[in-house]
């Protein structure tokens, strides 16, 4: 690099020389940061999706690439969030490719030290033999005066702030077609 290629690469050079007079631009930036692209330039597609973390439900903008989710903004068409998403929304990119989101069902057997992985068949099986057993042990059909209860306070639900309407909706169907009264969630907490 010559003299003046290097005067020319001074920041304060092109602050004074160019037309990013305050040097918030083009003037501070370097040739590297010049050559990267963002991650949304390269998606082969954006798919329009709402933030899964909570009840305000920002609009998003999923950009996918070879198949996989390789960045997740905001999007500026929607009149709730008009492009914004808080710390939490932008970061939800690592709720579906986090290296330590879980895709294996885990056991950990009653004084057992280690967990065991299990298919998704024989664990559903279990959670519904477990389910069956707490509402018939819990269940209460009727008071002391012989006055109907059709209940069990064997159950109980507390859902999640990642959970959506739609899973709310049937979270709450389930639960209360089961019998159990005690139905929340975090949100309201
Ligand atoms: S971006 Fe933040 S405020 Fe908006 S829905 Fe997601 S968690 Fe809620």
């Amino acid at each position: 690099m010559g003299v003046g290629d290097w005067v020319r690469s001074w920041p304060v050079y092109r602050q004074l020389t160019g037309a990013d007079r305050l040097g918030r631009g083009s003037a501070a930036q370097s040739a590297r940061s010049r050559s990267l692209l963002p991650r949304t330039a390269s998606a082969d597609r954006v798919v329009n999706s709402v933030c899964p973390y909570c009840a305000v439900g920002c609009a998003q903008k999923v950009y996918v690439s070879d198949e996989r989710v390789v960045q997740i903004e905001g999007d500026p068409d929607s009149p709730i969030s008009r492009g914004r998403l808080c710390p939490k929304g932008s970061a939800s990119k690592q709720l579906v490719t986090g290296p330590q989101r879980l895709d294996k069902v885990l056991y950990r057997a009653p004084y057992a030290t280690q967990w065991r992985e299990l298919d998704l068949p024989t664990a559903m099986d279990m959670v519904a033999e477990r389910v069956l057993d707490a509402r018939r042990r819990g269940w209460q059909d009727h008071d002391e005066h012989g006055r109907p209860l059709r209940r069990t306070m064997g159950l109980a639900s507390l859902g999640g702030a990642t959970l959506d309407n739609e899973e709310n909706f049937l979270i709450k169907k389930l639960f209360t077609a089961l019998g159990a009264i005690q139905i929340e969630n975090q949100a309201r907490i």
